[in-house]
């Protein structure tokens, strides 16, 4: 349950030095410094952030993962990629949090340039509906935690949810489609297929995706 780990009372006791610890020492304090900017939620086995840690250098992320062992995982795979590699990987890191309730934990208003939602669990049954990470409420929440000009990205190899997460973006006021020339121009777009595991495995056997990727416009709550 929720109560098996600590979740922080504010964005500002989120641990920094203990996600980073070669770029803040245990004195900094995270005001005024560097703060999270990607976020992928439900990261898995963390291929996307392992993508896109040499891709972004100088860009702090995170993956949030409810599942405790995968998050054992994703820490160990990690440190060894910073052994193995002195300098690098040292802006991912990965938390063991339950996504749907604790964002605004982690995220201040505005703070965060991109999110990621890749293959997230479908949730096939209408009434289970309320348990998919992307919904209108949870947009709201989203659309808080973004910046103006920010992205989510959006991908699975289930139609149904495609149509779903796409329709919420579609729908919510705060968000719009990037054009076709956009998603070309754009590197990370070409990672959503690619670098995690269960885009891989969709890859491997040949299925097919669907993909939604919106921009946070300033809406009617700024
Ligand atoms: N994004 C990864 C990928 O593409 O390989 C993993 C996809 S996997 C199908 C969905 C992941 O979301 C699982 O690892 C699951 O534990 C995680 N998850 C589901 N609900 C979550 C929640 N409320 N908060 C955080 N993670 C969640």
């Amino acid at each position: 349950s929720d109560s098996h780990f600590p979740v922080p009372i504010a964005p500002s006791q989120v641990d920094y030095p203990s996600h980073y610890p070669e770029i803040f020492s245990p004195l900094d304090r995270v005001d005024g410094l560097r703060k999270i900017e990607f976020a992928d939620i439900g990261c898995g086995f963390g291929g996307l952030l392992i993508s896109l840690a040499t891709l972004f250098p100088e860009t702090l992320m995170i993956g949030m993962e409810l599942r405790d062992k995968v998050t054992e995982y994703v820490k160990e795979r990690i440190l060894a990629l910073r052994t193995g590699n002195p300098g690098q990987y040292q802006n991912i890191s990965v938390v063991r949090t339950n996504s749907m309730k604790y964002i605004p934990n982690y995220f201040e208003k505005g703070q965060l340039k991109k999110m990621f939602f890749l293959f997230p669990d479908p949730h096939f049954k209408e009434k289970n509906h309320r348990r998919r990470v992307i919904s209108p409420h949870l947009l709201d929440e989203y659309a808080y935690a973004l910046a103006v000009g920010g992205i989510i990205y959006t991908i699975t190899d289930v139609e149904e949810l495609g149509e779903w997460m796409k329709s919420c973006l579609e729908s919510h006021p705060m968000f719009e489609a990037l054009t076709v020339q956009e998603l070309e121009d754009d590197p990370v777009v070409k990672l959503l297929s690619t670098a995690t595991e269960e885009g891989q495995k969709v890859a491997r056997n040949g299925g097919q995706t669907y993909q939604a990727v919106y921009r946070r416009i300033s809406g009617p709550i700024h």
